[in-house]
């Protein structure tokens, strides 16, 4: 049995032609499925006059053009072997029996198509070369060649499995070429003969692809990264040569053309890029700013988390989370770079936790959730040998202490030892950008991303400084990750809140050089951060500045508008600190670093129930080769990249 696709759209004048010449074809075993796309002629009246058991009428409520119609049609087969007539032409009585007679001799066929003897306005007649080679390559070649009208578009088809290939492409701009492109997904699929039976084309005025112009790149282009999906190198540079042969100016988009395209250069988009190359892919990194890390992976205070802070998440969830990224930190980092890292010489001093009068959390909270790390941390690192917190694997994570002499008793209720640490993350994040320029990695700084468009097979980055291709994209975008997911047209099922969040650089201060490196747990929040060569401090209600809820930060949140008066703003800091401390001390060169801090839900930190106390979001949304990773913390950079190249391998 046969489908017959006819897609009508004010065809009123011809369709009776149309529609009768298929009813009397010799084959007789066939479904004749009609949709007409919201003609504003009386198309469908012509339609429903016939009283046939073997035609089927939809009527589309709104226009959605013939590319979208015909896929329509494709989807309402209920056979192996389908043809699209559209209604303005006609086809011989014998023109089914002889494309299905050709079609069953050999299983590998999945197109028999006719020539075309166009009427009308235009009088020719096309012959279109047979596709009939074994290899995939050499029919596509030839496609590409000889095959820019789309005679065989209207030829019989059979049936793919793979959906990509069975219907039309809807991405190409303004449905242009969707039939050609067709052929080019048979050609992929298997051999197209010519048969010898004519197919009559009306030429009129009204032919959607009257309108076309011959600007061929896009099709070009969509064809070039489709082929991406199917080839090896030596073949796709074939398929490079024979459009170029074909169509000159294609070649320079060609050239912005990769596997994988990582977009933004933090901590995340830098390792995923080490990690995807490392596997042997062409990547390469887009970023806005003048060199990678200038984000959120420079301006913050690098410390990698054991999960004490975040108490508050009674699953544990965060805790394991960060603790697995922490101990996997070293090793993968290590792996990126290629060189052993000496971690003790860019660690800051150890963590004391203290927690304020006024936290979220109570004494006997703490107690209760600061056993349950360490129990998680010994049973994750009996399981692996190979784990390791920045280079150690310390038997005890904290130790609780009663009093600190060194601070104002104002401050705090209780007081932990730790074994966390922060790393100097400048130092890091410059041994980063050196291997990925060692690595020959392509780096387009100063390009904003502004949209990304999604093709058949690919995918098109546009920035202000031009177009980008790639089969697969990874979005590293932390602030503006979710604005570039929602040109999914999705809508997400939760919010994003944005935090600008400072802090101060001071070189060492000789009165605190000895000094542990502190956190005050959940309200007030704060952080001092003592390492050799600087020292950083920040506290909660004065260095966060605005709180917003969207899917992009407020355009105007630049660090010179939310910091009106940097004086002040350090003087605020140095007063607190220097009662925090119980003595006088200055910064020295002072410098205000801060970036914006992302996270889902739409309360603010100091509320309990914010889902700022939990970072046990899903790592890694992705479909259709489109991966985008929510980072949450530096800590999570590298692990996170290792989970993407495991599933990256597996989308393969
Ligand atoms: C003040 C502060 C303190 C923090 N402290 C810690 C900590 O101690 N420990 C910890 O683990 N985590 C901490 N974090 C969180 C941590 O910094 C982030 O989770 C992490 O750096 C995010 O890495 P990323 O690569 O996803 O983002 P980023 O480093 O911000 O990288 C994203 C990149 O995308 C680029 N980009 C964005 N939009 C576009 C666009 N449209 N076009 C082109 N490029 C674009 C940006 O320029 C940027 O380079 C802190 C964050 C802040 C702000």
């Amino acid at each position: 049995m046969i489908s017959i696709c006819v897609p009508v759209y004010n065809g009123s004048l011809y369709l009776e032609e149309c529609i009768n010449s298929i009813l009397h074809q010799s084959f007789k075993n066939f479904e004749l499925i009609v949709c007409d796309d919201c003609s504003s002629d009386n198309s469908l009246e012509i339609l429903y006059k016939y009283n046939d058991d073997r035609i089927v009428i939809y009527s589309n409520k709104i226009n959605i053009g013939w590319v979208k119609n015909c896929n329509f049609l494709i989807s309402k087969t209920n056979y192996q072997y389908f043809c699209i007539i559209p209604c303005d032409d006609y086809i011989p009585s014998n023109y089914l029996e002889k494309l299905y007679l050709t079609m069953i001799k050999d299983e590998s066929m999945v197109n028999c198509y006719p020539h075309i003897i166009s009427f009308g306005k235009k009088n020719y007649r096309i012959h279109q070369k047979s596709l009939n080679q074994e290899s995939t390559i050499e029919r596509v070649i030839d496609f590409i060649m000889h095959h820019f009208k789309g005679v065989s578009f209207r030829g019989l088809i059979k049936k793919s499995k793979n959906m990509d290939l069975l219907f039309l492409n809807i991405y190409l701009q303004d449905d242009k070429f969707a039939d050609t492109f067709q052929i080019f997904q048979h050609a992929i699929e298997g051999k197209l003969i010519e048969v010898d039976v004519p197919y009559y084309k009306r030429y009129h005025d009204n032919n959607t692809h009257s309108k076309w112009n011959d600007d061929v790149i896009d099709l070009y282009l969509s064809i070039y990264m489709f082929a991406k999906n199917f080839f090896n190198d030596t073949d796709l540079k074939l398929c490079h040569d024979t459009i170029y042969q074909k169509c000159q100016n294609t070649s320079f988009l060609i050239k912005n053309s990769f596997d994988i395209i990582v977009m933004g250069g933090g901590i995340q988009g830098s390792c995923v890029s080490l990690f995807l190359k490392k596997l042997g892919y062409n990547v390469c990194i887009i970023e806005k700013n003048n060199s990678l890390m200038k984000g959120a992976s420079e301006n913050n205070e690098g410390k990698i988390h054991l999960g004490f802070v975040y108490s508050n998440d009674k699953t544990l969830d965060t805790a394991k989370k960060m603790l697995v990224d922490a101990l996997h930190f070293s090793n993968i980092i290590e792996f990126l770079l290629d060189e052993k890292i000496d971690w003790d010489a860019i660690k800051s001093k150890k963590f004391l936790y203290l927690v304020p009068k006024t936290s979220l959390m109570k004494e006997n909270e703490l107690d209760e959730y600061f056993p349950k790390i360490q129990n998680l941390y010994d049973e994750m690192i009996q399981k692996n040998y190979k784990l390791n917190y920045l280079g150690k694997r310390p038997p005890k994570l904290y130790e609780k202490i009663k009093t600190v002499d060194c601070m104002n008793p104002e401050y705090f209720q209780c007081c932990y030892e730790t074994e966390e640490f922060s790393i100097n993350q400048f130092y890091l994040n410059e041994k980063i950008i050196h291997t990925i320029k060692k690595k020959g990695i392509p780096v387009f700084l100063e390009n904003h991303i502004k949209n990304m468009k999604i093709h058949l097979g690919y995918y098109e980055i546009i920035t202000d400084k031009g177009y980008y291709y790639s089969n697969r994209v990874v979005n590293c975008l932390w602030e503006n990750k979710t604005k570039i997911d929602n040109c999914f047209n999705e809508k997400k099922n939760y919010t994003t809140n944005f935090r600008y969040k400072f802090g101060i650089l001071s070189k060492p201060i000789m009165d605190l050089q000895n000094e542990r490196s502190i956190t005050f747990v959940n309200g007030p929040f704060g952080d001092f951060v003592n390492f050799p060569d600087y020292m950083y401090f920040s506290w909660y209600p004065y260095s966060m500045k605005g709180f917003s809820v969207s899917d992009k930060p407020p355009d105007d949140w630049k660090f010179e508008t939310l910091i009106e008066n940097k004086q002040e703003f350090i003087q605020l800091h140095k007063n607190i600190f220097n009662d925090i401390f119980k003595r006088e001390f200055d910064f020295i060169d002072p410098k205000i670093i801060g970036s914006i801090i992302v996270a889902k839900g739409d309360k603010d930190i100091d509320n309990v129930d914010s889902e700022l106390h939990k970072r046990c979001e899903k790592r890694i949304d992705y479909k259709k080769n489109y991966f985008s990773i929510s980072t949450g913390k530096y800590t999570s950079g590298p692990y996170n990249s290792f989970l993407l190249a495991e599933i990256i391998g597996k989308c393969l």
